[in-house]
């Protein structure tokens, strides 16, 4: 069933929204080489703790932790672990979810331990790129577009720059969502599709829309641990996600980071 928000609510996902950008700005002084991913995930915790909010993921169909700490061939939803060191160069994706008065907030972002210069520039661009389809897909957020023209607007980045799409595979997608009292709500977001199809924006939705490409076949399958993704072929993946409400202004990008203010503000109607 899909929802849509009153502008009080909405006011309150931005309020889990901001709670989560600042742990993802904590996180990026702290996501250095020698670092594990169990550290970082719990700072993360004491963090949204701290702002007495919760973890989304943390007991989410028995997930055992607040962030997914996915690196280089891992696509999402690996666990962090204090066995798991940051080494310069890893392409790590980190993704959390914060949950605060009853409403959920979502968003992922990846980076490259030690600095852009430390991997090839193809690595670099695919960081890059997987950010500027979500921006892609965010801009189409506004209300009359129909949600093909969403799933277009970020497949179209990737495939015009021959990486991998993340969307179906062996029976699975993977995927962007609406999300509110829910982590997961309908509806469930492809990040490739055309244009003019599916259900039309309305003010009031509010979606995670989150790219995954891969510089390789946008194949996948799922560890043994039930959680992680990796990418079949060993080839390096990217995913950028943002929590964004659709309203008759446009888009309003929810879990946006200081360093986004400008980019956020841009999408409102003046
Ligand atoms: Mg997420
Ligand atoms: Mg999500």
């Amino acid at each position: 069933m899909v929802t849509r928000k009153s502008p009080a609510e909405i006011e309150l996902m931005a309020t889990a929204g901001r709670v989560l950008a600042a742990v993802h700005e904590l996180l990026a002084g702290v996501a250095q080489p020698g670092v594990t991913t169990g550290e970082l995930d719990r700072i993360a915790e004491l963090q949204i703790l701290r702002c007495g909010a919760l973890p989304s993921f943390k007991g989410y169909r028995g997930y055992p932790a607040t962030l997914n700490t996915s690196i280089n061939d891992q696509i999402v939803h690996a666990i962090p672990s204090d066995d798991v060191t940051l080494r310069t160069g890893d392409v790590l994706s980190i993704d959390g979810g914060v949950l605060l008065d009853g409403y959920h907030a979502d968003s992922a972002w990846t980076t490259i331990v030690g600095g852009r210069h430390c991997v090839p520039d193809a690595v670099a661009d695919l960081v890059d790129d997987t950010r500027e389809a979500m921006w892609r897909g965010i801009t189409a957020l506004v209300v009359g577009n129909r949600l093909g023209d969403v799933s277009a607007a970020i497949g179209e980045v990737g495939s015009a720059r021959g990486y991998g799409v993340i969307a179906e595979h062996d029976g699975h997608v993977l995927g962007g969502h609406g999300i509110g009292r829910r982590l997961h709500e309908d509806p469930f977001i492809l990040n490739c599709g055309r244009p003019g199809r599916g259900m039309r924006l309305k003010p009031g939705l509010v979606f995670a829309i989150e790219p995954m490409f891969t510089l390789g076949a946008p194949a996948w399958r799922t560890m043994q641990d039930g959680w992680t993704t990796e990418t079949l072929d060993g080839q390096i993946a990217a995913h950028w996600e943002h929590t964004v409400a659709v309203t008759e202004d446009g888009p309003v990008v929810l879990t946006a980071r200081a360093d986004e203010a400008e980019r956020s503000a841009a999408l409102l109607a003046g």
